[in-house]
This record gives C-alpha cells, sequence and structure tokens, in this order.
C-alpha cells in the first residue's frame, strides 16, 4: 500500500494544532516499521489545480505566508497523487497537512487552507479518470468546506457519520455506504480526532481499522478496488500512528 509523504510535513507552518511540531512523527515511524508500506513523495499542485476548487483571491491570501503557502500546494499535490494512484485499484493514504475539509472555495478556518479532497477529485474529473465520488468524512467535525465546494454537485456523495460508540458510530458508516449510488471512487477525510483519547473521546482504535474495511468492502463490491484516505484531523500525537495504521490495515483488507 502506498503512504503518500515527504519529510517537509513534520515542519510547523503555523500556531493550530494540526500545523504543530511533533504531529505527524508517531504515524511515520509505526507505518515506515510495518511491512507492506511503500513511502511515495508528492509534488507541488499546480496553480490550476488550486483553482478547480479555489478563488484566486484566496490562493492570493495563502500566498503571502510563504512556508505556509508551499506546505498547502504540496498537501493538495499529495491529495492528487492519492487520488491517481488509487483509481488504478490501489489502496492510498495521504499523510498530509495542512488538513482541508474546512476551507471552502473563497474562505478557510479550522486549521485548513485548500480544500486537499476537492482538489484531488476535481482533478480527477476534468483527467477524465472519474465521473462519481463518495466522500466519507469521519472526522468529528462536519467537513462544512467539502460541502460548500462539492455538495451541491450532483456527482458526489459526502457523508459525516454519527452514533456514541464504535458499534453506532459503524452502523451509521455502513448504513450511510449501502444507500450510496454507484461511483466511481471512494474517498476518505481521515480524521482520527472521534478517538476516545482525542477530542471526541468516543471510539476505538480498532473502529478506525473496521471503518478502512467498510471503505475496502465498498470499494471491492461498487468501484473496482478504488478507494483512498487523506488525513484531516488528530490530535492526541502520541496515539495517531496506531490509529493511521489501524485504517490502512482495513483499507488495504488486512483485516
Ligand atoms: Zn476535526
Amino acid at each position: 500500500m502506498k503512504i503518500i509523504y515527504h519529510p517537509l510535513m513534520l515542519e510547523t507552518y503555523d500556531s493550530t494544532p494540526a500545523g504543530a511540531l511533533g504531529r505527524l512523527e508517531s504515524a511515520v515511524e509505526i507505518l515506515s516499521k510495518q511491512s507492506g508500506y511503500e513511502f511515495i513523495e508528492p509534488s507541488l499542485a499546480t496553480e490550476e489545480q488550486i483553482l478547480r476548487a479555489h478563488t484566486k483571491r484566496l490562493m492570493k491570501k495563502v500566498e503571502r505566508r510563504s512556508h505556509l503557502s508551499r506546505m498547502s500546494l504540496l498537501a493538495a499535490g499529495g491529495a492528487i497523487l492519492a487520488g491517481e494512484l488509487a483509481v488504478k485499484g490501489e489502496p492510498v493514504f495521504a499523510l498530509i497537512r495542512p488538513p482541508g475539509h474546512h476551507a471552502s472555495e473563497d474562505s478557510h478556518w479550522g486549521f485548513c487552507y485548500y480544500n486537499n479532497i476537492a482538489v484531488s477529485l476535481l482533478d480527477l474529473c476534468a483527467k477524465g479518470l472519474i465521473n462519481s465520488a463518495f466522500i466519507l468524512d469521519f472526522d468529528l467535525h462536519d467537513g462544512d468546506g467539502n460541502i460548500n465546494i462539492l455538495g451541491d454537485d450532483k456527482r458526489f456523495t459526502i457523508y459525516n457519520p454519527n452514533g456514541n460508540g464504535d458499534e453506532q458510530y459503524l452502523a451509521d458508516t455502513k448504513r450511510a455506504l449501502d444507500d450510496s449510488p454507484d461511483v466511481d471512487i471512494i474517498v476518505a477525510s481521515a480524521g482520527f480526532d472521534e478517538y476516545e483519547g482525542d477530542w471526541g473521546g468516543n471510539l476505538s482504535t480498532d473502529a478506525f481499522r473496521k471503518i478502512g474495511k467498510l471503505m475496502y468492502d465498498f470499494a471491492e463490491e461498487r468501484c473496482q478496488g478504488r478507494r483512498y484516505g487523506l488525513l484531516e484531523g488528530g490530535y492526541n500525537f502520541g496515539d495517531l500512528g496506531k490509529n493511521v495504521l489501524a485504517f490502512c490495515e482495513g483499507l488495504r483488507g488486512n483485516h
């Protein structure tokens, strides 16, 4: 399974919990020790690719902060590469930041700058590689940016599951996937802040594995194995690694 990652992702770029030093180390360490994971470096997204999801005004605003701008373009470029590989039918996880699901066309908040999922999906559509997608946003917070950019577009189905504890949450996720129209690909806004040791205090590590498995099953049955996830939230730095690994194991079909 491919992990999209660049060493620059370890650097801090703003003063938010998502951009803090030390956030990704546990994930890099655990995935690099595990067999079956290949790290691949992305390149920067182009202006044309960003402007498929955002206004020129927003891009100019981000560009005023050069290090943040570079990191944001690299994260979006990572999302694009993840989508390009996933469309071939292999599972991919992008270990990228800043996250993106709170970034709308012309505004951003919630630690996000460019909407990585929207940039990735609109790039795949522009290349004629997909014409529809299911977006499973399992972050603690609703991805208002995903909804603002993609929600009115009939090609995209977006769902942010609910439920108290693993059982309810997984049942709600499965119900949404069962109700989905046929799509060309499934992608996760993969936030890990629902974790019992994180802000949400709700899901176990094993729940992330099961969410990955639900996506694997969905992809096998409905969209030729095409599936990928992009990192969004997750602020228990020490446990982020084991939660990302659990999700990836489910996503790749190692149950
Ligand atoms: Zn969140």
